[in-house]
Formats: C-alpha cells, sequence, structure tokens
C-alpha cells in the first residue's frame, strides 16, 4: 500500500512476519502520536527490507497486502505497537462470490474499470520494463484486486487514498477508485496534448529564427497538471526547489552544475520511497553545500608568522625556517606549486600543533585527516554511487567541513598507509598531492572534478622508512628529532603549563609549579623524545591541585556561612601537601593557602613514585653486559646487551626479537672476537667455545629490533664476557662491523645521543665517519657530552673498558674528544 506515513505494528522479527500497516489520520500528524492513528490498516507480508543507516536510518519494506483491519485496542506502544484487530475482508476469495456476497453491478462496475486501467497503462511508455510488467500484472489481476492495486498507483491526495483504505465494500471501493484512475487518465491526456504543442512551438520557433523555442506554454501546462493533485510530493518538491536554490548560489563549475541539474530532474521523476531517492538527495546536498568558490583570505605577513610560530611552539627552529621560506614564495609567487612538507618525528613533537598554527597564522581553515591504517582507496577516493551506503572520500568530506576550497589539511600519520585487495591509498594520494592534477581531483562519489589547487597539505609520519615511495618523492621531509630535557622545561614552562592550567580552570595564584619540580616530573616522570606524556603528567598534576582548591572553596563558603566573623586559621600547604591531598574533605578544617606549590613531596604523592631512574649504573656491575643505542619511531633509545656462557656444545644463541640483520651482526661480532683471541689475550678462538655455549639478550619486551648498528655493542659485550671486565657504566657505543673489524657509519645518529642523553649517559661512542651529524645535536646537548670516534673495533673496546683494554697495544688506540 503506498501509504507514505504509516505506523508499523510488527509481530517478530521483520522478514517473513506479518504486520499491520495503519496510516495517520492525515499526513501532517506527527508520527509518534497515536491519537491520530487511523482505525483501519492493511495486514501485510513483508518481502524485503532495504535500507541504510547513513547519513541517517533510512530503510523501505517491500510488503504484500494481505487484508483489511480494524484496529480495536492498542495494547503495547513500544518497542513497537500491538494491538487486537478484527479482520474486516478477505482478498484471495474468488471473484464470483464476491459478486455473489456483495450482489449489485459490481461485475460491471469491475469490467468498466479493468478498461479503464487499460487505457491509463497503454498511455504510459510500455518500452519501459516497469510498465510492461504492470501491463501484464493487470490483464492477470483478479477483478477485486484492480481498485487497491490502481488507488496505490495513481496519483492521489493522502486524504483520498484513506477513503478508498476505509471502503470495506468492494463495490464502494470500485466507486471511491474510479474517479482517482479517471482523473489520472486526464491529467495524462492534457500533458502529451501539450507536449505536442510544444514540439509544434518549437518548430515554428525555430523556422522563426529562435533557436530553444519558448516552452513557457508547456511548463504552464505542466504547473497546471501538477496542481491540480494535492499530493504527497508536495512537501517534496519544495524541498527540491530549496535544494535547487542552494545549488544555484553555489557558484559550482559549469561541469558539476550540468550533473547536479539532470540529478535533480531524476529526483523530481522519483517517487520518494525509493531508496535511490535518497541517496540522490544526500548527493545533492553534498554538492551544495561544497566551497566550490569559497576560500579564506590569506593573511600573508612574514613578520607577524614569525612572531606567531614563535608564540605557538618553543624551538624547532630548522621547521620555522622552512615554514616561513614557504610563506615567502608563497607571498612572492602567489602560488602554492613545490614540494609537500612533511614533518617526520617521533611522536608529542609538536608535529600536528604546528600544522594547525601555520593554519592560523594564514588565518585558513584547519582539517586533520588521520591515515593511520587507511588501506582502501575509496577512503581517499570516495565509493562510486551505485551502491547503498557509499559516501565521498575524506578528502571531500573534510573540504565539505571546513566550509572553504583553501583550507590546511594535514595527513597525519602518512607512513602508516596500508594496502589491501581494494586498492592502494598512497596511489590515491599522489593524484590529492600532484599539483599538476589536483585541480581535477576526482572523487568516485561526486564523479565531477573539484579544484583541491588552493589547499595547502602537510604530512606528518613517524618513520620515514615506511612512508611508500611514490609519496616520499613528493615530499620535503623535515625531521624533529625530539628534544631534550633543556628544551622540554622550556616549553613545559612556556607553554604546557599555562595550558594546563587554562583547561583546569586553575591560574597562576592558586597554583605553582617551579621549574626544578618541572625538571624532576621530566626526569624521573617521562622518557620520551616528545612532550605528550610530560603534558600529561602536568595534567594529573593539575587535576590533583584543582580538587584540593575546589574542596576548599567549598569549605570556607560553608564556614563563612557557619560563623561569618571567626577568623580562617591559614594552613600550609607547601611540604605537607600529601597528607593534605589525601584527607577527607569534611575532616579538613581551612582551605589551603595560595598559591599552593608544587614541590618534590607533593610531585610523588600525585605521581607516585618515581618510573624511570638511571638503571645503567645497577646493570653494569657483571662482566658481559654494555648499552648500545637504537633508533625507534618514538624516538632514540639505550638498549642493553647482554651476554653469558654456559655448558654447551659450543653454538651462539640470540633472543630478544631480532631481525636478520641483527643476527648477522651477532655471528660477525663473534667471528670477529674468535679470530682476534689470541690478540685479545683469550687464548684461541677454538678453546672460546669448547664446550660452551654462549647466550646474547637483547632485552626491552617483545620490541622487534633489525639494523646492523648493534654490531659494536655486542663485540663489546663478548669481549667482556671472555676478559671478565666490567664495561663503563658512563657509555652507549653504536656502529656497523665488518669481519675485518671495521667500524662503519649508521643512521640516527641525533636521534641516538638524544635518547642517551635523556637516559643519563653522558659519554658515547660513535663511528668516526658520523662526525658529520653531530652538527645538528643541540649545543648544549653537545656540551654536557663526550664523544669518542672509533674506526675499527680496537677503538670501541679501548674506550669501552676502564683505562682502555688492556690486551691492545695503547698506541693503535686513538680516541679523540669533541
Ligand atoms: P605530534 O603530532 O608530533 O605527535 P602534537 O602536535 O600532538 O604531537 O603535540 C603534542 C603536544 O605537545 C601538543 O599539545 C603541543 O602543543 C605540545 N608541543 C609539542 N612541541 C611543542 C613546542 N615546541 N612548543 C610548544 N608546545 C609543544
Amino acid at each position: 500500500m503506498n501509504m507514505v506515513k504509516s505506523r508499523l505494528m510488527s509481530r517478530s522479527t521483520l522478514s517473513s512476519t506479518i504486520i499491520g500497516v495503519i496510516p495517520q489520520e492525515s499526513k501532517d500528524d506527527q508520527e509518534d502520536d497515536m491519537s491520530s492513528l487511523h482505525s483501519i490498516g492493511t495486514a501485510a507480508v513483508v518481502v524485503q527490507v532495504t535500507g541504510t543507516n547513513w547519513p541517517r536510518p533510512s530503510y523501505t519494506l517491500l510488503v504484500t497486502g494481505l487484508c483489511r483491519f480494524k484496529m480495536e485496542t492498542l495494547l503495547q506502544e513500544s518497542p513497537y505497537l500491538v494491538a487486537s484487530v478484527t479482520q474486516l475482508d478477505k482478498l484471495s476469495e474468488d471473484f464470483d462470490e464476491f459478486t455473489k456476497k456483495h450482489g449489485g453491478d459490481l461485475d460491471n462496475l469491475a469490467d468498466n474499470f479493468r478498461e479503464q486501467a487499460g487505457k491509463l497503462v497503454d498511455m504510459l511508455d510500455i518500452s519501459i520494463p516497469v510498465v510492461a510488467k504492470l501491463k501484464k500484472m493487470l490483464e492477470n489481476l483478479p477483478s477485486q484486486h484492480l481498485p487497491d492495486i490502481c488507488a496505490a498507483i495513481v496519483k492521489a491526495s493522502y486524504a483520498e487514498k484513506i477513503q478508498v483504505l476505509d471502503a470495506v465494500d468492494l463495490n464502494e471501493r470500485f466507486k471511491k477508485a474510479l474517479p482517482l484512475l479517471m482523473r489520472q487518465i486526464e491529467g495524462l491526456t492534457l500533458l502529451q496534448k501539450a507536449r505536442k504543442d510544444r514540439v509544434g512551438v518549437e518548430i515554428v520557433a525555430r523556422k522563426k529564427g529562435d533557436p530553444f523555442g519558448r516552452p513557457g506554454n508547456m511548463k504552464r501546462a505542466l504547473n497546471k497538471i501538477s496542481t491540480d493533485f494535492d499530493d504527497d510530493d508536495d512537501a517534496d518538491s519544495d524541498e527540491i526547489n530549496d535544494l535547487e536554490q542552494k545549488i544555484k548560489s553555489a557558484h559550482m563549475p559549469e561541469h558539476a552544475l550540468k550533473a547536479v541539474m539532470k540529478e535533480i530532474k531524476r529526483l523530481k521523476k522519483m517517487p520518494q520511497q525509493m531508496p535511490e531517492h535518497a541517496m540522490i538527495r544526500n548527493y545533492l546536498e553534498l554538492m551544495s553545500e561544497l566551497p566550490w568558490s569559497k576560500s579564506s583570505k590569506d593573511i600573508l605577513d612574514i613578520e607577524q608568522a614569525r612572531r606567531d610560530l614563535d608564540v605557538d611552539h618553543y624551538g624547532l627552529e630548522k621547521l620555522k625556517k622552512r615554514v616561513l621560506e614557504y610563506f615567502a614564495i608563497r607571498q612572492l609567487k602567489n602560488s602554492l606549486k613545490g614540494p609537500i612538507l612533511c614533518f617526520v618525528g617521533p611522536p608529542g613533537v609538536g608535529k600536528t600543533s604546528i600544522g594547525r598554527s601555520i593554519a592560523q597564522t594564514l588565518g585558513r581553515e584547519f582539517h586533520r585527516i588521520s591515515l593511520g591504517g587507511v588501506c582502501d582507496q575509496s577512503d581517499i577516493r570516495g565509493h562510486r554511487r551505485t551502491y547503498i551506503g557509499s559516501m565521498p572520500g575524506r578528502i571531500i568530506h573534510g573540504i565539505r567541513l571546513v566550509g572553504t576550497n583553501n583550507p590546511v589539511f594535514l595527513l597525519d600519520e602518512v607512513d602508516k598507509l596500508g594496502k589491501s585487495l581494494h586498492g592502494d591509498p598512497a596511489a590515491a594520494l599522489l593524484e590529492v598531492l600532484d599539483p599538476e592534477q589536483n585541480h581535477t581531483f576526482t572523487d568516485h562519489y561526486l564523479n565531477v572534478p573539484f579544484d583541491l589547487s588552493q589547499v595547502l597539505f602537510i604530512a606528518t609520519a613517524n618513520n620515514m622508512a615506511t612512508i611508500p615511495a611514490a609519496l616520499l618523492d613528493r615530499m620535503e621531509l623535515i625531521q624533529i628529532p625530539g628534544y631534550t630535557q633543556e628544551e622540554k622545561c622550556n616549553i613545559a614552562t612556556r607553554h604546557l603549563i599555562s595550558k594546563q592550567f587554562k583547561e583546569h580552570g586553575l591560574t597562576a595564584e592558586q597554583l605553582q609549579i617551579p621549574v626544578d619540580s618541572t625538571k624532576m616530573i621530566i626526569s624521573k616522570y617521562t622518557r620520551e623524545a616528545g612532550v605528550r606524556n610530560l603534558e600529561r603528567k602536568i595534567g594529573a598534576v593539575c587535576r590533583a591541585v584543582a580538587v584540593r582548591v575546589a574542596e576548599g572553596m567549598s569549605k570556607s563558603k560553608q564556614e563563612k556561612r557557619e560563623t561569618p566573623k571567626s577568623e580562617e586559621k591559614k594552613q600550609v600547604i607547601n611540604n605537607s601537601l600529601p597528607e593534605n591531598l589525601s584527607q577527607d574533605a569534611t575532616t579538613m578544617a581551612h582551605p589551603p593557602e595560595m598559591p599552593i606549590c608544587i614541590d618534590e613531596a607533593a610531585i610523588k604523592d600525585i605521581l607516585g613514585p618515581p618510573q624511570f631512574e638511571s638503571e645503567v649504573s645497577q646493570r653494569l656491575v657483571q662482566p658481559g653486559v654494555a648499552v648500545g643505542l637504537a633508533w625507534t619511531v618514538m624516538g632514540g633509545e639505550i638498549m642493553f646487551v647482554e651476554a653469558t656462557r654456559m655448558d654447551g656444545e659450543g653454538k651462539l644463541i640470540l633472543t630478544g626479537q631480532l631481525g636478520d640483520v641483527m643476527k648477522e651482526s651477532a655471528n660477525l661480532a663473534m667471528n670477529w672476537v674468535r679470530a682476534n683471541a689470541k690478540k685479545l689475550t683469550f687464548g684461541n678462538g677454538k678453546s672460546l667455545l669448547a664446550g660452551k655455549d654462549i647466550h646474547i639478550h637483547f632485552p626491552a619486551g617483545a620490541v622487534g629490533k633489525d639494523g646492523p648498528s648493534a654490531g659494536v655493542t655486542i663485540a663489546t659485550v663478548l669481549v667482556s664476557l671472555f676478559s671478565g671486565q666490567l664495561v663503563r657504566s658512563d657509555t652507549a657505543m653504536t656502529g656497523e662491523i665488518t669481519l675485518r673489524g671495521l667500524v662503519l657509519p649508521v643512521g640516527g645518529i641525533k636521534e641516538k645521543v638524544l635518547g642517551a642523553h635523556r637516559a643519563g649517559i653522558r659519554r658515547v661512542i660513535l663511528p668516526k665517519r658520523n662526525m658529520k651529524d653531530l652538527y645538528e645535536i643541540p649545543n648544549n646537548v653537545k656540551g654536557e657530552m663526550s664523544f669518542i670516534f672509533a674506526s675499527q673495533l680496537e677503538d670501541v673496546l679501548n674506550a669501552a673498558f676502564d683505562n682502555g683494554f688492556p690486551a691492545l697495544p695503547m698506541e693503535d688506540v686513538t680516541p679523540s674528544k669533541l
């Protein structure tokens, strides 16, 4: 039944269940208004359920009507309606029985009706498959079904349709439905006539030199026909008209407008109940909301930009310099063509927040697109509009959200893009980022090009090695290695503390975190390259104090109310904060003295015992342990390498989630030690492993480790194990080795040195050819540390053991100090 606003009364689940379809009294009634339910409805069986939950739940049920019923009493309202009903008719009865039962001229009425229905179908275009099907169906339909089916097909008002539903008597039903059928036939006749007229007018107009003709008559005729029907689609057509207006004011380019107008035409012809109707509407809404020609005006004042960037972020000089260059070129050339900036660094070093601050500086909108785990190219390019639930890709979605066509888009975590059967999202991103192509970026959902050339794309990544090669080629990498303790302290005092104060509603009059306390939080409660954890810890301190302040405020209010004139006793909170913090609010006599100053004891009480103590000196108390340096996506880190010897068959056992390269390094180191056993005074190489197994372990959890840079550390560990000498506890090392004992350069020096510094190590052995990499390390770190450059393993051993390695002649050793 073609009841637009209807209530479903379901007995159990929908599929193959008999449900009752009951309309509201009037189509304007609220759907949840039970009092406006009509008393007569149709029992129907559900044949098919289609629909989507996105962007809003919209379902279509295909049902077959069975019979009419009258609702007696409503038994239940939620989660669905249940009512007791009485069956009113039975459609499966034989027509002859009907004639007998109802009498009158039912036969004549039915014949006339069938004739008119045939006439109506003949007027429709039989080449359309649905019409052909309809014709066949009408021919074979038992006569008693005719009025119901035809009332559902023809255009009629809500009230007229209800009248047909209410006509339980078949005679009456034919009488009610016939005028509707006749009216439709008349309407179509008029339409066909108007069409013929238009062709005539066009031909005449063209003859007169007017190439388009004036289809005014036609429009008027069509309007007349459509206004004749006070039908359900009025509200819908109003909405379509609004949409059309919106589209016209969206100032979209011609090709897009053409595509949209085509869809509007389709929409106008389509019944609202079709699932495709909702799809087209969503599409048109998106098209009308896209900022085809809406952009924000760039504020390009280099001096101001420099100031803004400095205000928002401490340090990051290299990055700021490059961003300012970018702005300067933009100002001079008014073009954004050029490589895409990609900030590479560990988490929490400010990659995202600097992107946001660039947008602010330029006066542009900002949108972040997280690419981590994206492995379907439709995520970037959208889904084609051929199936339910299709939607645009993240780029177009972002453009719609920001509402301008020149925002700053931060493509976060490009190194974590995946690949799958559904295509390579990196390839789709290439089109987005390529300035030669992105002015005609075609999202599959839009199916028309959208100009992305004014969008400023910035990418971020943790690991350069996993950025897809094609994308890497389009990008200019700016590395952010991580912060030193001093930089972190500055960032905390200048930015993070005030930010957290604001977030927790605290002021400097209420809380003070002195620099020494900040330093303690940095060194004892965080060990990270960035400052995200630090910010979290400061947040935790603020939360704890906020509770104290709030408690104090409510307590003092209460006291004032009780003893308004009694003098408040002051309580020093400072060093005794720990006990106070755990004190119950009701037992606390007085508000704390402001400002609350966070000292060491307070930190321990709030954050617990220190999480990171320097473990280097504790770990290196026996031979066979050394500190290596590793590069990870989280920044540089120290790594303890341990070795032990036990009875066995001369095997080398390696554990600690190692990659192939690392295993090779271990074998290299072992063989070098064996080859040089005599020189190292270990006897001969054979005796080292005679009846013994060597086990080398790389702790630090189940994290996969690979790379050649642990070569020198493994060799040192083995020498320490065999010689029984301790490795210096203040020294860390990195470097690849060859079979002949040469030390080769490795990558990630900057991160590794900063990692060692964070862990409290002040002496680092590096490959000689890495000396050039030291210039990137901040001077304050360089000043606090000493570096030993080694070109062969003997240099490493001499620097790693106290007083050099005694077995080696001193003249071979050339440790140099920076
Ligand atoms: P990333 O994107 O690199 O993982 P975020 O940009 O999310 O890191 O930064 C984490 C937090 O650290 C943010 O609150 C940011 O403002 C802050 N932050 C990082 N670096 C700095 C800096 N140099 N100056 C000020 N705040 C910083």
